[in-house]
């Protein structure tokens, strides 16, 4: 078995949606668990709108979210009836904090929690369509359980044997959500911003896989920036102490 993550930008439009699919079945033979991040930039526009529900507004937040997704469908030749439930549960949850005046932790990890929920159903979809017999899991579905300290919290050691388990009765590709899981009450948490990589980690460590795919939209860990440096080159290797620099000071891969 192996995990393979795909980031925000692997699933950002129709056309990469498509990319990663194709690459998540020329590894079948590996058996791949696929962890997805919510498609680029809608994390971002989730916080937003809970912020802008709980001033009265985010109506045009709501709009471009949707349209985002539909579009998507659209292009990929998918009913839009695959995220009705889940669009329609935002709008739910967005007039209850408008009600509410007020957003805390607890709500905008609620919010946020849907831009997952989404692209897993988009990539699962994509991948049945071109003959890959896959599901999209919630995390938790699985057993990710972790501490109430929304927005950054951590697995729960229960989590390790839970996943394992539940993993191996698979039959099939799951995609599976990067980022949100569940307290052991229910209550939807966060693992911190781009925390679907951690999400892919946990998993890889939990089933001992031999290998964790990282997929994103630079070829690997490099010099610098490429988007600001357009000569910087790939790494071939890094230490740990090395990576952790840099995440550390703000490099998003
Ligand atoms: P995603 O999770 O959406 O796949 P990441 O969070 O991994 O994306 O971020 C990848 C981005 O990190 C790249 O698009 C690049 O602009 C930026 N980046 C910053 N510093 C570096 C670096 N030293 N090497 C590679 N990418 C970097
Ligand atoms: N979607 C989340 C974020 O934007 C997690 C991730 O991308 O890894 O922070
Ligand atoms: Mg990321």
């Amino acid at each position: 078995m192996i995990v393979m993550k795909f980031g925000g930008t692997s699933v950002g439009n129709a056309e990469r949606i498509r990319n990663t699919a194709n690459i998540v079945k020329s590894h079948i033979k590996k058996k791949p668990i696929v962890v997805v991040s919510a498609v680029a930039k809608i994390t971002d526009m989730l916080i937003k709108l809970a912020n802008e529900c709980s001033q009265g507004k985010g109506a045009n937040v709501l709009l471009n979210i949707k349209n985002i997704h539909y579009e998507i469908l659209d292009e990929l030749n998918i009913d839009k009836e695959l995220l009705k439930n889940d669009i329609e549960e935002l709008s739910i949850l967005a007039e209850k904090i408008k009600s509410n005046k007020h957003i805390d932790t607890k709500t905008l990890d609620e919010a946020q929690s849907f831009g997952e929920m989404m692209s897993s159903k988009i990539v699962a979809e994509q991948l049945t369509k071109i003959g890959v017999n896959a599901k999209p899991f919630n995390s938790w579905d699985l057993g990710f359980l972790t501490t109430p300290e929304f927005g950054n919290a951590e697995p729960l050691e229960i989590t390790h044997t839970s996943i394992k388990n539940n993993i191996k009765k698979l039959n099939i590709v799951p995609v599976i959500t990067g980022f949100i899981a569940k307290t052991e009450n229910g209550e939807i948490t966060t693992l911190g911003r781009g925390g679907s990589d951690y999400t892919a980690v946990i998993i890889g460590a939990a089933i001992n896989t031999g290998e964790i795919q990282i997929w994103t939209d630079v070829n690997g860990i490099m010099s610098t920036d490429p988007k600001i440096v357009k000569n910087a080159k790939t790494i071939e290797k890094v230490s740990f102490a090395e990576a952790s620099e840099l995440a550390y000071f703000g490099a998003k891969v």
